[in-house]
């Protein structure tokens, strides 16, 4: 049995650590599609079905995986917020504190100033 019903919606992982660990959960998936320009491919479980966004390893960015419909929902697929809400695990979850920055009353990212959109964006903390 595949375990794509019970893995969350969002993974870390890139084609080369998928494919260099055959322990990852999404080892093995059949390739169907690749976006050069969007540096991801797409892939599919031949048990279930379930299509996966895969990032391609490049450097200085964490790989993700993210659960897509279909094909036409993975050509449309913005991955930013899966990468935010990634970097907001990373990091802990949210605090109580309020984001420093101007108009903005968010809640930070634990042990950070600034709320997520705030950090990720203009702060440029990407993991
Ligand atoms: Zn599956
Ligand atoms: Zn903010």
């Amino acid at each position: 049995m595949c375990q794509c019903s019970t893995l969350a919606d969002i993974l870390l992982g890139d084609d080369e650590i998928i494919s260099n660990n055959p322990q990852h959960p999404l080892h093995g998936l059949d390739e169907v599609d690749w976006n050069p320009s969007q540096w991801a491919c797409l892939n599919q479980c031949s048990m279930c079905g379930q299509y996966w966004h895969i990032d391609i390893a490049r450097a200085n960015q964490i790989g993700i995986c993210v659960k897509v419909q279909d094909r036409d929902a993975w050509q449309k697929l913005d991955t930013t917020h899966a990468r935010i809400d990634l970097m907001v695990q990373n990091h802990g979850g949210l605090s109580f504190e309020i984001c420093k920055w101007k108009q903005c009353n968010k809640n930070c990212v634990k042990g950070l100033a600034f709320c997520p959109e705030h950090a990720y964006f203009e702060m440029d903390i990407k993991a």
